[in-house]
């Protein structure tokens, strides 16, 4: 059994991706060509923003918005530790500051009071209630970065008026939510800026690395249109502005496309995959299913299950990995606790909720065509694993 399945998708539209490669092969456009405007257009429209600037991967998406943004040294981005890598690399590598706040037990996403609170213990210069990075006494707050992690968007009802309040830009990482929804409007359109990625396990997947940046301000699209392509100006010779080679391959545009259109349909399997795990787990002592929300849809870029302890997460795993099936854990350490952020001065403890998740969660096997008797399998599993 496969983790996520991509072959399963493949094998419904193998011609058609074929034909929309060959399609690039013939017109030799391999960098920005046709496909990557109208996959901009398609999926601008589907998002219900107003621009879309695709690029090479959702790690440019986010270095790119961050430096539309005019983010660099002395700027705090505040963001959650319970992320992957790249949301807080990315402000590192700009000379800015990662500042975190710890996450919503349940959502497990950004929770809105303790991110207030960091704001305003930086603004105080107090580190005593709310842990700050080593070098608070020199950093501004200048941004805040909502994480949709497994597919689920942040709380923007709250998150959306504190950035309004506190005078920062929002960026929305949503690398793991595109097709997600809150309260009707789309992933992607919630922070000034929306970043996601189309790395190939990502629920909407190319054959490759690509990445794409969302925005209903058009200085913006404009600045990061030019950052994507070296900084260009008017012609290709014409540097305004510092950039990097961010571009989107034509071929994985072309892939993308032909994706796109059983996109909608393999939301719907993920809601119906979703719902049936729920169904079957709910009620296991020792384990905790992940809430469907109704004002939210999640995409279910993962699907994470949180045990009593870290023993019982150890042993599930492992009876599951003895009958062949796999499991993850998204994140075995937290951002604050990596090697890679040592210089920020976090500590362990610092983050306890995140820090208790990280120990306790896993992921179950979680694509659009996961079979019901194969839930059903790995529920048996869990459910005679899970008796004390
Ligand atoms: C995957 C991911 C990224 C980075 O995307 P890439 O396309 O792999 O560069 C950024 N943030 C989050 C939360 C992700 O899951």
């Amino acid at each position: 059994m496969n983790f996520i399945d991509l072959r399963a998708q493949q094998k419904r539209i193998r011609s058609k991706i074929e034909k929309a490669i060959a399609a690039v092969l013939d017109h030799g456009q391999y960098i920005m060509g046709p496909e990557v405007r109208l996959l901009e257009r398609q999926l601008a429209e589907f998002a219900d923003v107003r621009h879309a600037v695709a690029c090479a991967s959702g790690t440019d998406a986010l270095l790119i918005a961050l430096m539309a943004s005019d983010i660099g040294p002395g700027d705090a981005v505040f963001t959650s530790p319970f992320s992957f890598v790249a949301t807080a690399e990315t402000v590192n590598l700009l000379g800015a500051t990662p500042v975190f706040a710890d996450i919503d037990p349940v959502t497990f996403n950004l929770d809105a009071s303790k991110l207030a609170a960091a704001i305003q213990d930086l603004r105080d210069r107090n580190p005593s209630r709310h842990p700050l990075p080593k070098d608070f006494r020199t950093i501004r707050p200048r941004a805040i970065i909502g994480v949709d992690l497994f597919g689920l968007p942040a709380d923007y009802d709250n998150i959306t008026p504190l950035a309004g309040r506190e005078g920062l830009v929002l960026i929305e990482d949503a690398a793991q939510s595109f097709g997600a929804e809150s309260r009707g409007q789309k992933a992607c359109a919630f922070g000034a800026i929306g970043c996601t990625s189309f790395f190939p396990a990502k629920p909407l997947g190319a054959y490759g690395d690509a990445g794409m940046c969302f925005t209903d301000d058009e200085t913006l699209a404009a600045a990061m249109r030019s950052i994507r392509n070296h900084g260009a100006g008017s012609d290709r010779y014409d540097h305004v502005r510092l950039g990097l080679n961010g571009r989107l391959d034509t071929i994985q545009a072309a892939v993308l496309l032909a994706k796109f259109d059983i996109f909608e349909e393999e939301v719907q399997l993920r809601q119906e995959a979703a719902a049936r795990y729920n169904r079957l787990l709910a009620d296991i002592p020792g384990i905790a299913a992940p809430e469907i929300f109704e004002d939210k849809r999640s995409v279910w870029a993962q699907y994470s299950l949180v045990a009593r302890d870290e023993a019982l997460r150890d042993r599930l795993r492992a009876d599951l990995k003895a009958a062949g099936i796999p499991t993850a854990v998204y994140y075995p350490t937290p951002l604050h606790l990596q090697p890679a952020f040592k210089s920020l001065g976090y500590q362990a403890g610092d983050f306890p909720v995140c820090e208790a998740i990280a120990r306790r969660i896993f992921s179950l096997p979680m694509h659009p065509y996961l079979k019901a008797a194969d839930q059903e399998n790995m529920a048996r599993l869990i459910r005679s694993g899970a008796k004390p």
